[in-house]
């Protein structure tokens, strides 16, 4: 049996889908604690962790990762802010 589908399985990350969004996640970096929820739950796998550039000057505090979202693919569905712990998300409307 086959079944008509307009993409492939696993295709989220090859199809740019960011023009859907209504709504986009704006994350205060500042006070985000690191965690790596929304970089897990994100279904679109659009939010990956990257640490941050060490100081020149020293390596006393190495600096917690961030997470860095991709806006070619975040739909703007709100599952991340909605799972971070501390609710440093917050979803803006988009202008376009
Ligand atoms: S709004 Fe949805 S698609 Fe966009 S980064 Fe958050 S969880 Fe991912
Ligand atoms: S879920 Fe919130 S606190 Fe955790 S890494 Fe993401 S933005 Fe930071």
């Amino acid at each position: 049996m086959s079944i008509d589908i307009t993409v492939q399985p696993g295709s989220t990350t090859i199809n740019k889908t960011g023009g859907w969004r209504t709504f986009r996640p704006s994350t205060d970096l500042e006070h985000c604690i690191s965690c790596g929820t929304c970089a897990r739950v994100c279904p679109e796998n659009c939010i990956k962790m990257t640490a941050p550039l060490l100081p020149k000057e020293g390596l006393g505090v190495v600096p917690k990762p961030k997470p860095q979202t991709d806006y070619d693919f975040c739909k703007g569905c709100g599952v991340c802010a909605s799972e971070c712990p501390v609710k440093v998300i917050k979803m803006e409307l988009e202008r376009k």
